[in-house]
C-alpha cells in the first residue's frame, strides 16, 4: 500500500498534537511530535546547568539587559551522548517522550520547559542533529509528523502539508485548562505570555523560523472542534494517496 508524509505547522497550543495523534490513528500511521524532541533538549539543558542568564548595558535604553543563553556545544555533547526515544504506552494511548530509558513526558510539559523551550530551540547545531533525527523517521513514509519547520525544513516535498491557527486567547485558554488538569500552579496570564513569548520568538527567529509553506493548507480551529479538523486531514489525505497511486 502506498504511504505518504503528512507535515502539521503552526502556533504553539493550536491542538497540533492531539489532532495530528488521532489522524495518526485512523490512517495507522506513525506520529511523531517534534516540539516534545525539543521539550526534552531543553530539560536536558536544565538538567545539566546549561542555562545560563548573561546581562548587557543597552546604549539605546541606557539600562542593563537580562537574557537567558546556552552553552550549545555543551548541550550537544551530552545530548549525543544520551537516548531520547518515543515509547508507546498503551494504557495512554500514545507515545511518551524518552531520556535513557525513563520517561521524562511530564517534565517536559511543565512551564519550566516551556519558558526556556523557544530560546533551546534556535541553536543552529541542536536543530540540525533533530532534523536528522526527524528525516530518518520518515525515510519509510506512513507518518504524521507535527511541529514548526517541518513542511518547510524536514519534509519539504511532503505529500500534504497543514498550517494550523487558532486566536490566541483560544489557544492559552486550551494550555491553562490542561496545565490545570495536570495539577500545575499557573494563572491564565502566565500561560497568554508564554504563548506569546513563543510565537514570536518561533516566528522571528533565523534558524527555520515558523512559516506556512507555500503549498500548505491553512486551517483555523479557533471555532470547530477537534473531530471536525481530524475528519478534514483524514479526506485530504485520502484524496493525496488516491492521486499518488
Ligand atoms: O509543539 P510544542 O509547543 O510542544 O513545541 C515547543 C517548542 O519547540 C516551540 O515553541 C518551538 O520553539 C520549538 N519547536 C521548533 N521546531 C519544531 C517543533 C518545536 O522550533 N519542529
Amino acid at each position: 500500500m502506498n504511504k505518504i508524509i503528512i507535515a502539521i505547522d503552526g502556533f504553539s497550543s493550536t491542538g497540533k498534537s492531539t489532532i495530528a495523534k488521532q489522524v495518526a490513528k485512523e490512517l495507522g500511521y506513525i506520529y511523531v511530535d517534534t516540539g516534545a524532541m525539543y521539550r526534552a533538549v531543553t530539560y536536558i539543558a536544565i538538567q545539566n546547568d546549561l542555562c545560563c542568564a548573561t546581562s548587557f548595558f543597552d546604549e539605546k535604553t541606557k539600562s542593563f539587559r537580562c537574557y537567558e543563553t546556552v552553552d550549545e556545544e555543551a548541550l550537544l555533547k551530552v545530548l549525543k551522548n544520551s537516548q531520547l526515544s518515543f515509547q508507546y504506552n498503551e494504557k495512554l494511548g500514545f507515545s511518551e517522550m524518552f531520556l535513557d530509558n525513563q520517561s521524562i513526558e511530564k517534565e517536559i510539559r511543565g512551564i519550566e520547559v516551556a519558558n526556556k523551550v523557544s530560546m533551546v530551540a534556535q541553536l543552529p547545531q541542536i536543530r540540525k542533529y533533530l532534523v536528522d533525527l526527524q528525516r530518518n523517521m520518515g525515510k519509510q513514509k506512513g507518518i504524521i509528523m507535527d511541529g514548526r519547520d517541518i513542511g518547510t525544513i524536514v519534509f519539504p516535498n511532503s505529500e500534504l502539508k497543514i498550517f494550523m491557527t487558532a486566536s490566541e486567547q483560544v489557544r492559552a485558554q486550551r494550555r491553562y485548562d490542561e496545565l490545570i488538569a495536570k495539577g500545575e500552579k499557573i494563572t491564565f496570564d502566565e500561560v497568554l505570555k508564554n504563548v506569546q513569548q513563543r510565537d514570536f520568538l518561533d516566528t522571528t527567529r533565523s534558524q527555520s523560523p515558523l512559516r506556512k509553506a507555500h503549498d500548505a493548507i491553512e486551517l483555523d480551529n479557533t471555532h470547530t472542534t477537534i473531530e471536525q479538523m481530524v475528519q478534514q486531514i483524514v479526506a485530504l489525505a485520502r484524496q493525496k494517496l488516491q492521486q499518488t497511486i
